[in-house]
């Protein structure tokens, strides 16, 4: 702990690079659901899951008990490159914002592919590349983990299959083009490469594809691909527990200068980097050793955590990937395409989302005119050109910081700046000229949708 005034950026010595990712579910006395085989209703077996996931991942994703996991050291070697990342006192919004509040927030854009993504993928690319396979599929919406993957799949020299929903595939070219570059195969996403991608070709013809569709066809290339697995750049337990170096280094750096957090904020798509960043704040909850405020901050056009049910549900349109628990809006939810700020998948976490219904967590849904003007504002006075998803956590921190001007608080906020926005300016273009509109689904839709969940039990 020191005394001397707190820099702009803590940073961390490459010796102070986590070791060990921390498993938040060890602290959970009551667990989240085991993931469930659609065919017959039970817990899915490490056998059925290890015909879609590398072996090593599949033993991490069923993992409830183990506290911390040691990081192979090729990846910490491989971390090294980007991480530890800083952490940042926003000092200049502060005083933008005339706020007795402190801000912190962890800044992950810091690599080529400009997000958190790349702390999994490159952990899920070396566990493949130690089982001996050959290569990997996934799907990638906005084209972050897309991105994420290709780099660390050329890294290992895997073969890298990335199916891409469609409109992403048209709107974001170069994002394309990096994964190509990286050496990864792109592919258009429904396409007719796949059965399930003709077949939803066939219902629904001249769909711009979604998430929940690309996953469907990343899982069927890879088990009807001899040395392939399919890897998943969120939602699974495995990658919050991958993400957890966020944490861990945000609480070492906070430690240093014995800051304590009362508010930690973070952007919900599939809770990946919510997860990460909140977990080992939230096993100091759990224990009983501390208490924090958590927000998870999600699209009002997509809300999932604060509009859905906490229920079983299919992870992808197609139903082949097994069944989850968890704040959904139902695996058919297609999010308004005027949508422009990432975060668009139906489900949510299965740790975030019993650590939601156990009062443990809070979550809110903010507009995405609003999520831009807290970008604008951010990227004005922080220097930062923040992604779309990450701006809505900058949104909860700076409305939490104006409730404090109010009343006087000097609360300490942490929040998570999961990446950049570069690639997000046709999104920036709209909010600039005037033309971005919010979109709010009315409760006939998500009723509509929910009522097409699976019956379990
Ligand atoms: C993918 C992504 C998110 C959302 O994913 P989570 O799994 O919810 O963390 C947030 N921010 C950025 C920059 C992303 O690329």
């Amino acid at each position: 702990m020191s005394t001397e005034k707190i820099p702009y950026k803590i940073f961390l010595s490459e010796e102070e690079l986590p070791r060990r990712w921390y498993n938040v579910r060890a602290d959970m006395k009551k667990k989240p659901a085991p993931l469930l085989d659609p065919a017959t209703g039970k817990p899915c077996t490490p056998e059925q899951l290890s015909a879609v996931f590398c072996d090593e991942l599949v033993k991490q994703e069923l993992n409830e008990t183990d506290p911390y996991i040691d990081i192979p050291e090729p990846i910490i070697d491989f971390y090294r490159m980007f991480r530890p990342s800083p952490l940042i006192r926003a000092y200049c919004l502060e005083k933008k914002l005339d706020t007795p509040a402190k801000i912190y927030y962890k800044f992950e854009g810091n690599n080529t592919s400009g997000s958190h993504k790349l702390n999994s993928a490159i952990a899920q690319a070396y566990y493949a590349k130690a089982q001996g396979l050959k290569g990997v599929t996934t799907e990638t919406g906005a084209g972050q983990w897309g991105t994420a993957l290709s780099m660390a799949c050329s890294y290992f020299e895997l073969d890298c299959r990335v199916y891409m929903v469609k409109v992403s595939y048209e709107q974001k070219p170069f994002r394309r083009e990096v994964m190509r570059t990286y050496g990864a195969k792109v592919t258009p996403s429904p396409s007719d490469t796949t059965d399930v991608g003709r077949r939803i070709l066939a219902e629904f013809p001249g769909t711009n594809g979604s998430l929940g569709c690309a996953i469907s066809e990343a899982v069927e290339a890879a088990v009807s691909t001899p040395g392939y697995r399919y890897v998943l750049g969120s939602v699974l337990s495995q990658v919050l527990l991958h993400q957890s170096v966020i944490g861990l280094e945000a609480k070492a750096a906070l430690d240093k200068y014995g800051v304590k957090p009362d508010i930690i904020i973070g952007c919900a798509g599939g809770g990946s980097n919510l997860g990460g960043l909140i977990s080992p704040f939230m096993g100091e909850k759990l224990r009983g050793e501390a208490d924090y405020r958590f927000i998870a901050v999600e699209p009002a056009s997509c809300p999932s955590l604060t509009r859905g049910k906490y229920a079983y549900d299919f992870c992808d349109t197609g139903k082949v990937c097994p069944l989850q628990k968890m704040y959904t809006l139902g695996s058919g939810f297609m999010p308004s395409p005027n949508h422009a700020g990432g975060l668009r998948y139906h489900g949510m976490s299965s740790i975030l989302s019993e650590l939601y219904d156990q009062g443990l967590m809070e979550a809110r849904s903010v507009e995405q005119t609003s999520v831009f003007e807290a970008a604008e504002q951010f990227a004005r006075v922080e220097g930062i050109l923040p992604a779309p998803e990450s701006s809505h956590a900058i949104r909860a921190a700076i409305d939490e910081a104006l409730k404090c001007k109010e009343t006087g608080e000097e609360k300490t906020i942490l929040f998570g700046l999961t990446g950049t926005g570069y690639f997000d300016m046709y999104a920036y273009e709209a909010y600039n000229n005037g033309t971005m509109t919010d979109y709010i689904p009315t409760d006939e839709e998500i009723a509509a949708s929910l009522a097409k969940l699976p019956h379990i039990g």
